[in-house]
């Protein structure tokens, strides 16, 4: 009876381990401050298994409940974050900020306000997840399938009118700050001066290379990663990849903006074509380090390029 039951045992323990799954894995909260944790999240592409978990999420534990900065791909993760907020502190989750639209960073705001908590983003940030809700629910379909399911698009429904933004919830001073339109249009900075942490949502990527899209600006970019300098953090939890300093986010991304943006300038002023651009530039070893540089540094200058030469 006993060796029986020590069987199954085993078969239980076989049993969850199949049953977890790569989400368990990002859902340990990292601490970074007595009051900052986050997840960070997996540097690959979207797959099922890590349910688009492809960024970091932050959350800060002050005197009067938790403020979360994102909120996630979808309803399901949402939950999931809602459960390992909870094994950290038990204070309710008062206030989800947005600091940008791409979908991991906001399609979670309806199960987070359905629980009580107030959404927060800027008006600039807010249109722009409106104008990609379908875009990327449809390509997170694809992706997510029934995993999406319950998931329902809600930019912030009363978002702030301003380009700064100073608030405060238990004790704790948080600051929105707006200095450019980076990955997407509306990327903003979350500042918290009493920490000297900055949430830098998709304004600093870490360990990975970053990528450039038709939408984002590189010079807007490359203006939110000043102010983000101005600020001198001593903490910086990037959009992507570990925490860390402000010398490593130089390192990882205001570099390579710098260096990107520089280069394709030079070509565009002695005529060069596109593609005699992007060959010149085609080799960067300095950031070759950087997690998926094969796939994107190249596309990046292209795209840079075709930027720069229609807003000379
Ligand atoms: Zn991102």
């Amino acid at each position: 009876m006993v060796r029986f039951l020590a069987a199954l045992a085993v078969l239980a323990a076989l049993f969850t381990t199949v049953q977890a799954d790569e989400l368990d894995e990002i859902l340990k909260p990292i601490q970074v401050t007595e009051r900052v944790w986050y997840f960070k999240g997996s540097l690959e592409g979207r797959t099922y298994e890590n349910q688009a978990f492809t960024n970091n999420l932050a959350f800060v534990v002050t005197d009067e409940g938790v403020a979360l900065i994102d909120s996630g791909p979808s309803s399901q993760v949402a939950e999931r974050v809602a459960r390992a907020v909870a094994t950290v502190s038990d204070k309710p989750i008062r206030w989800v900020i947005n600091s940008g639209s791409q979908d991991h960073r906001w399609l979670g705001n309806s199960y987070f306000a359905e629980q009580g908590a107030e959404i927060i983003a800027l008006k600039r940030t807010a249109e722009t997840q409106a104008r990609f809700a379908d875009q990327h629910m449809a390509r997170l379909q694809g992706v997510l399938k029934e995993r999406l399911e319950g998931t329902r698009p809600m930019p912030a429904p009363e978002p702030v009118d301003a380009d700064r933004h100073a608030m405060t919830l238990g004790g704790v001073d948080f600051e929105l700050i707006y200095a450019g339109d980076a990955h997407f249009p509306g990327d903003v900075l979350v500042w918290l001066p009493g920490e000297k942490t900055v949430f830098t949502s998709d304004v600093v990527y870490l360990d990975r290379m970053l990528g450039i899209h038709p939408w984002s600006d590189i010079r807007g970019w490359l203006e939110a990663f000043a102010a983000l300098e101005a600020l001198e953090p001593e903490y910086v939890i990037p959009g992507h990849g570990r925490a860390s300093d402000l010398a490593q986010a130089r390192a990882d991304t205001g570099d390579y903006l710098r260096a990107i943006h520089d280069g394709v300038r030079e070509g565009l002023e002695n005529w060069e074509q596109l593609d005699q651009t992007v060959e010149r530039l085609g080799e960067m070893p300095e950031f070759r380090h950087l997690t998926h540089y094969d796939e994107w540094h190249r596309m990046n200058i292209n795209r840079v390029y075709l930027d720069l030469e229609a807003n000379p």
